[in-house]
């Protein structure tokens, strides 16, 4: 079984978690979930808005609260861990600094400042895998561009994250001769 279908499931839930974020917002909706070698979810998170714990650390928050150690565990997030440190600390070096040992995510970070988490968890040994569910994951962000305009750290994510997602070349408009029959 690849790595995209074994973690599938435990995406789809994160991506219901993350739908318990704020309907648009600056920040895109994030869920997290932390699963063990059999697949079981044993903490959970979600981003609740600008300024709150990200989904990693308020799961990884959970899994302490339980008396759960994060060593040996996967950490299966809907949007690559951040690697800056804003008003909060970067959730890569969390998820590192926790002993996660394998880190699954949907969507690249495509903010300028907060991206790059996914180098630092592999620099740091941990096994990363990208692209899980990655359409769902975009659709699910619900990031509102308008707010967003000139928010630090997030210049680079409105041509990104306005890329159309059915594989049409990029200057072909929708019915143009050539394009695939839907
Ligand atoms: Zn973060």
């Amino acid at each position: 079984m690849t790595a995209q279908a074994l973690f599938a499931p435990a995406m789809v839930r994160a991506l219901e978690l993350a739908q318990n974020g704020p309907e648009r917002g600056i920040n895109p909706r994030v869920g997290c979930v932390l699963v063990d070698s059999s697949g079981t979810i044993v903490a959970d998170g979600w981003h609740q808005g600008s300024g709150t714990p990200h989904a990693e650390v308020m799961a990884l928050t959970g899994l302490r609260d339980k008396g759960i150690s994060a060593a040996g565990l996967t950490a299966v997030v809907t949007l690559e861990p951040c690697a800056h440190t804003g008003k909060t600390g970067p959730c890569a070096t969390a998820l590192i600094d926790a002993g996660i040992a394998r880190v699954v995510f949907s969507v690249s970070d495509p903010g300028v400042g907060s991206g790059g988490g996914a180098e630092i968890l592999r620099s740091a040994g941990i096994d990363v895998v990208s692209g899980v569910e990655e359409v769902a994951g975009r659709e699910g962000q619900a990031v509102d561009h308008d707010q967003m305009g000139d928010v630090a750290g997030w210049p680079s994510c409105r041509s990104r994250w306005h890329e159309p997602v059915d594989h049409r070349p990029r200057n072909q408009a929708p019915g143009a001769s050539g394009s695939i029959p839907s």
